[in-house]
């Protein structure tokens, strides 16, 4: 059992339902204690770390004995949500990072590592948009942050960004010297030129205090990680987080899971390595053309060898997670299976690559070599330890006979002495003439022979009672307890020993860490291009041209997710083409529903998988490479954030035009929505003029429902109106879904109002007002259009609407009420007067 005492015990049995005890006495009082099982620890620790806890793991550091008071205890790690990587807590298809975060000035220093794989990435970002886009992407399951930085004004917008549990640090923990001297202690490098981290002193503050931290949690020497990836976020597409969610790329507006987006259409992944992989490359799109085509070859190769593309599937899906395997084994906490399983894995590297000849693309090429030949460790393996060993590693049963001379000899002890047993009890049976007689085994009394109580008498006088039951005897004889001293002594020497040879084999394969990395990382490459492939098999996508011009050209696209959603119909494909020049700012109007927001978001889904390296659901495509998407889409309400949609979406759009640069693509969906007409219609004309007028270059998208915007084609070269087309037929409206040249005439909201099962009231209400509110010009008086006087109020009064009757109405109860024979003159006068201004005040 592990035992929690006082405080941290009632905590505790909160949040595991576990029983609160007492033990023992502190002032007095009783001491809350509750404890755990030890072989479901993980379990228990996991609930904790779940609920925001940290777990310090104390054991006893020597054997209890009899002489002994206190037995000798040791912390020998504090578990954190960043640290924690039992299996069953982990998610294979996430890298489970730990990050830390250094702020100066306005600029970020990043390091993060992912303990499961041993991966170490450094970088700096200089301003706050490109940070949170970044903190997005890494998803961290915990950060540390330095004292000073949580006690900054900055630090409360950052409750937006999923940071994982927050560790508040030193400062001295960032300072650049020390940092400096722990890492070029932890990677034994005389200075960071190797990896590319020389002059980002911010990171390597963050990457020091990381290091530190770790290492001060795990009481490890952090064998696993070997050297520091630097990166610089202009190497890839900058997409920020609002983007990432708009674009549903990881996770869906719903309920975040990964459904319907497109990480769900495109991971067919069939390896552990493989998906983690293929989502850091949505998370990346690349910038480099060059880069880019060396994956579309590989794509288009494995798409051309439909053979060698099935076979490689084929093995990909007997291949363990390599990465997360060898990395157990260099921190020592592999068990024999998952040696066997890494082992398992590694056998089969040479089949696959024997499968790659000659005239394979270059990446593939560099890929394949890099997978490593392993028959030294397969074979080390395969010799030591047994096909199918055992879940614990200190109770013996994992090595192979013949593999070790001292342990067979043990084992030899212990077998015989087995025997001997297996002799004396028929011996003794023969002796006694006791037929019941029997050699038994517990943990209190060591070997005993048993005799039921009917047999008693006959039992010989060199037996000597040690227990008694209740119908029956246990004796021992000094023959007896001479052999159980052999058997068990050879017992445990046979498990020890055991435990030494496989820690030693641990170890040594340990030590092959850098090749058995390489070949992880080789191996989740092969798997996503090779996905990537059959992905463009299945769903018929294309190979798409990359190019550093301005154009982005695209025949018969479509929308990746919503192609594999639609039940009862056919998507419909669309082309686009969308320049610098003359084809800069589209501004697309149509009916509600029409497919608006559907068209511009494929285009900006297959600008990204062009960048990633996949092809594309188009017939063709060609794509001038984009540095930024950014995206700015329907009302999402961050309420609980302190923000209105409308707030919201004035943020989103100020950060759009101020960091879109001339190779941008600006998606605008129905911005200005979230305010009054006037309001809204002048901010998205005002939005429109300043990418013409400022952002030179910049491509944009506009999906609107305000036609006035229409307008602006007119007089701005590069302004085109594009509409998606409905056809009315018999009063209704179908839905086309294909995208022309010009604006639309009308919005057909009420078609979709009526569609929608309004009341046939609302329905034809809005008919009416339509009508009259399209006989004024747009800057009429609004109110009038609304109600048209004298027509309003004759309708009004036939409408059910009221649900009063003639006679119900005050005014006119007030006539039928009037006694006319008594009135004079002047009051009937006074009582004419008097309802008129009722009836006036009603109208308003
Ligand atoms: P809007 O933004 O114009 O209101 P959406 O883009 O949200 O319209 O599309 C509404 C619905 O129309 C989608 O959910 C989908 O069912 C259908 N749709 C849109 N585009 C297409 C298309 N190209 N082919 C087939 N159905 C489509
Ligand atoms: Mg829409």
């Amino acid at each position: 059992f592990y035992e929690m005492f006082f405080d941290d015990a009632v905590k505790a049995t909160k949040i595991l339902h576990i029983t609160l005890t007492a033990r023992g006495n502190s002032g007095g009082k009783k001491i809350p204690m509750c404890g755990v099982p030890y072989h479901a620890a993980d379990n228990y620790i996991a609930r904790l770390i779940r609920s925001g806890n940290k777990v310090a793991i104390c054991e006893q550091m020597e054997a209890p004995s009899a002489g002994k008071k206190i037995v000798k205890r040791e912390i020998t790690k504090i578990i954190t949500p960043g640290t924690f990587i039992a299996d069953d807590f982990l998610d294979n298809a996430v890298n489970n990072y730990i990050l830390s975060l250094n702020v100066s000035d306005k600029k970020f220093g990043l390091a993060y590592a992912d303990i499961s794989t041993g991966e170490f990435h450094v970088t700096e970002l200089d301003s706050r948009e490109s940070l949170f886009a970044e903190l997005y992407k890494i998803s961290s399951a915990e950060c540390l942050i330095p004292e000073s930085f949580s006690k900054d004004k900055i630090f409360n917008q950052f409750k937006d960004v999923n940071l994982g549990a927050i560790t508040v640090n030193d400062d001295w923990m960032f300072d650049y010297e020390l940092s400096l001297k722990e890492i070029k202690n932890h990677f034994l490098v005389q200075n960071l030129d190797g990896f590319g981290c020389t002059d980002l002193n911010l990171a390597v503050g963050a990457a020091g205090a990381l290091i530190r931290y770790i290492k001060h949690t795990q009481k490890s020497p952090l064998n696993n990680i070997h050297s520091i990836s630097s990166y610089k976020i202009s190497q890839f597409m900058t997409l920020d987080d609002s983007s990432y969610r708009h674009l549903e790329l990881l996770q869906n507006q719903d309920d975040l899971s990964s459904r319907g987006t497109l990480l769900e259409i495109l991971d067919m992944t069939r390896t552990s390595m493989g998906k983690r992989r293929l989502k850091k490359w949505i998370l990346n799109p690349l910038l480099n053309v060059n880069k880019i085509e060396e994956r579309l070859k590989a794509v288009q190769f494995f798409y051309d060898n439909r053979r060698l593309l099935e076979e490689t599937r084929e093995f990909l899906s007997n291949v363990y997670d390599i990465e997360r395997l060898s990395n157990k084994i260099s921190m020592a906490t592999a068990n024999a299976r998952d040696i066997v399983s890494l082992a398992g894995s590694l056998k089969t590297i040479e089949e696959l690559k024997a499968k790659f000849e000659k005239h394979i693309p270059d990446i593939l090429e560099k890929l394949v070599l890099k997978l490593d030949n392993f028959a030294d460790i397969v074979e080390w393996v395969e010799k030591c330890l047994i096909e199918t060993p055992p879940n614990t590693i200190k109770e013996g049963g994992l090595i192979r006979q013949g593999y070790n001379c001292e342990l067979d000899e043990v084992k030899a002890v212990a077998l015989n002495g087995k025997d001997w047993l297996i002799d004396l009890q028929k011996k003794e049976i023969e002796k006694t003439g006791i037929s019941s007689l029997k050699v038994g085994f517990n943990r209190v009394f060591g070997y005993y022979i048993e005799v039921t109580n009917a047999k008693l008498n006959a039992v010989p006088g060199n037996y000597i009672r040690k227990q008694t039951l209740t119908n029956a005897e246990r004796f021992i004889t000094p023959e007896l307890k001479e052999w159980e001293s052999k058997i068990i002594g050879a017992e445990e020497r046979a498990k020890n020993l055991e435990y030494e040879i496989f820690c030693e084999l641990r170890n040594k394969i340990g030590s092959e860490i850098k090749r058995l990395k390489e070949t992880a990382t080789a191996i989740a490459e092969i798997d996503v291009l090779s996905c990537l492939a059959e992905n463009a098999i299945i769903s018929g996508y294309s190979r798409p041209v990359l190019n550093d011009g301005n154009k982005i050209s695209i025949i018969q696209g479509r929308h990746p997710v919503l192609e594999k959603v639609l039940k009862h119909k056919e998507f419909v494909p669309n082309d686009i083409s969308i320049d610098t020049d003359d084809n800069r700012i589209f501004i697309i109007t149509g009916s509600n529903m029409a497919g608006k927001s559907t068209f511009i978001r494929q285009t900006a889904l297959i600008v990204i998988m062009a960048q990633i390296g996949s092809f594309v659901p188009a017939q063709k495509a060609e794509i001038g490479i984009i540095d930024r998407i950014f995206t700015r889409v329907g009302a999402s309400d961050r309420l609980y954030k302190g923000m209105s949609t409308f707030m919201v979406e004035m943020l989103e759009t100020a950060n759009i035009l101020n960091n879109a640069t001339d190779k941008s693509l600006i998606i605008l969906d129905e911005v200005g929505r979230g305010t009054s007409t006037f309001d809204g219609v002048s901010i998205a004309w005002a939005v429109v003029e300043y990418i013409y007028r400022k952002l030179l270059g910049a491509k944009a998208l506009f999906a609107t429902h305000y036609h006035e915007l229409t307008e602006l084609s007119q007089i701005m070269r590069g302004v085109k109106n594009f509409h998606l087309a409905v056809q009315e037929w018999n009063d209704e409206i179908v839905f086309l879904y294909k995208i022309k040249e010009g604006s639309s005439d009308e919005s057909f909201g009420i078609h979709v109002a009526k569609l929608a099962g309004m009341p046939q009231f609302v329905v034809k209400r809005a008919r009416e007002i339509l009508n009259n509110l399209q006989k004024d010009s747009f800057m009429g008086n609004i109110r009038l259009r609304f109600s048209e006087k004298e027509s309003h109020l004759e309708k009004v009064s036939q409408l059910d609407f009221f649900e009063t009757s003639k006679n119900d109405h005050p005014v006119l109860k007030k006539i039928l009420d009037i006694d006319v024979n008594s009135l004079t003159p002047l009051d009937a006068l006074k009582k004419i007067a008097e309802l008129k201004t009722e009836l006036k005040e009603e109208t308003g």
